[in-house]
């Protein structure tokens, strides 16, 4: 067999996977559409873009996107050493920027003497005896998927997400905003906007009235529990805003000494402070309303929008029915699937389904045993739930605690619980990358 693996698709997997095949002296050809064939959210040709919100979560090994960092750190990925190298401030989380990282993230993998970056569609999956990972995302172009219906997919699965406006630094009244972090934990690094009850009120009126893009041409209307619109969970009640991304808590508006009804905050979105992001504004809003309604905030009355909410569209394979614990097919062992069409959700769970994708891709060429991952790691309770999920209800899933295997401890509150199992996480995959010569 040529020691060569092929990877589709260059987005936060695929250049994690192409990165591991490639470091463990194994050829790689990257193919990626762009610049040549834009998707739907990305806006250049740098590979690794992180199309939406500039944030890999929290830092805390007590949260899921922590622990799930702090797995991919064990493993050497290759994204997050770049995007360590492009943070910005961002209290507690991680958050990068997202322009400067893709730049760096292509020079770095153009830069490596046995990857051939090769810029150009895939229509239909090579018919070669060699390991192909599949990482087209979420926006996966529409020929490929029509092929990969045929080949691999039961079903073409179609639902809905959407993104959150970016405003420009320089139009915001920053008289009628104030910076802090939550709880004053870390610098304070977001920018919040105060809102009294009736302009709350006001807004939630205005949300869901307001004219939205209509879902038309698509199977279904289904939304991604943890990145819904805005206009959406307004429909769930009055206050599930005030609860939800509006939630003031740990919030004190200087100007009143009192925390607010409601709060908006925005986050940095490159090193040079000119953008801004609205936090969990995503949004299906026609662009004129989300202009005329997001400018009645205080501070935003000039906003200049450098890039509106959107939906966009995700595809994903039914993971129960067509993948092993190895991200690898059933059917076709040379077939491998990982990042967001491989059934997980998020930036953090695509690049470690990449991550370990590229690993067992290389295993297999190499003719070296596959191991399972233990269920108590992050990386192991996510992969054991995809593949092991129930296929009739299949969806997208991000990892949390919830997945790992219980722990019997007596009168422990939650935060040890969750530390306890991040203990035991880091132990396991620990073993594991020994047991495994990772
Ligand atoms: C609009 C949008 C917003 C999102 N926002 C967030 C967010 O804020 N936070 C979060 O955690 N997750 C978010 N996600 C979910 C997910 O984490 C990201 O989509 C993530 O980039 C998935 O990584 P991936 O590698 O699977 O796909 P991508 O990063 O999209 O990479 C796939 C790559 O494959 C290329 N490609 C597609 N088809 C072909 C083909 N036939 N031939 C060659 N190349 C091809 C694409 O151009 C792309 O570069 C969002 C998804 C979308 C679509």
């Amino acid at each position: 067999m040529e020691k060569k693996v092929i990877v589709i698709g260059g987005g936060l997997a695929g250049v994690e996977a192409a990165y591991q095949v490639s470091k463990r002296g194994i050829e790689v050809d990257l193919y990626e559409m762009r610049p040549q064939i834009m998707t739907e959210a990305h806006t250049t040709g740098f590979l690794g873009e992180m199309v939406c919100s500039n944030s890999l979560g929290s830092c805390s090994i007590s949260s899921s996107s922590g622990l799930l960092k702090k797995e991919l750190e064990m493993l050497d990925s290759f994204f997050l050493k770049i995007a360590e190298k492009n943070r910005v401030p961002a209290g507690n989380s991680f958050a990068v920027d997202r322009m400067k990282l893709a730049e760096q993230i292509t020079y770095e993998l153009k830069s490596m003497r046995n990857v051939n970056l090769l810029n150009k569609e895939i229509e239909e999956l090579p018919e070669k005896d060699i390991p192909v990972i599949i990482a087209t995302g979420p926006l996966t172009s529409w020929e490929f998927a029509k092929s990969l219906t045929k080949t691999t997919m039961r079903k073409n699965l179609f639902f809905f997400d959407a993104t959150s406006p970016i405003i420009s630094a320089e139009s915001i009244d920053y008289t009628k905003v104030f910076y802090a972090s939550r709880y004053n934990k870390g610098e304070a690094d977001f920018i919040n906007i105060p809102l009294n009850e009736n302009q709350y009120n006001d807004f939630v009126y205005d949300l869901i009235n307001a004219e939205k893009v209509e879902i038309k041409d698509f199977e279904n209307n289904i939304f991604f529990e943890a990145c819904l619109p805005v206009e959406e969970i307004a429909q769930r009640g009055e206050k599930a805003l005030a609860f939800g991304p509006m939630k003031p808590v740990g919030l004190i508006d200087p100007q009143t000494n009192k925390m607010p009804y409601a709060v908006i905050q925005l986050r940095q979105d490159d090193t040079k402070k000119n953008f801004y992001q609205l936090i969990g504004f995503q949004t299906r809003l026609k662009w004129r309303e989300q202009k005329r309604i997001f400018r009645k905030f205080p501070g935003l009355e000039n906003a200049k929008f450098e890039r509106y909410g959107r939906m966009h569209r995700n595809t994903y394979i039914n993971a129960p029915l067509l993948i092993d614990r190895f991200y690898q097919s059933k059917k076709s062992k040379n077939i491998f699937f990982a990042g967001q069409i491989s059934g997980v959700e998020g930036y953090v769970e695509s690049i470690n389904s990449g991550l370990l994708a590229g690993i067992f891709a290389s295993k297999k060429i190499l003719n070296k045993p596959l191991y399972n991952l233990p269920e108590q790691t992050a990386s192991g309770a996510l992969i054991n739930y995809i593949s092991q999920a129930n296929w009739k209800d299949f969806k997208p899933t991000k990892f949390t605690f919830g997945l790992l295997p219980d722990i019997k401890v007596k009168k422990i509150n939650k935060r040890t619980k969750k530390e306890l199992k991040a203990k035991i996480a880091i132990e396991g995959l620990d073993k594991w990358i020994k047991k495994a010569d990772i």
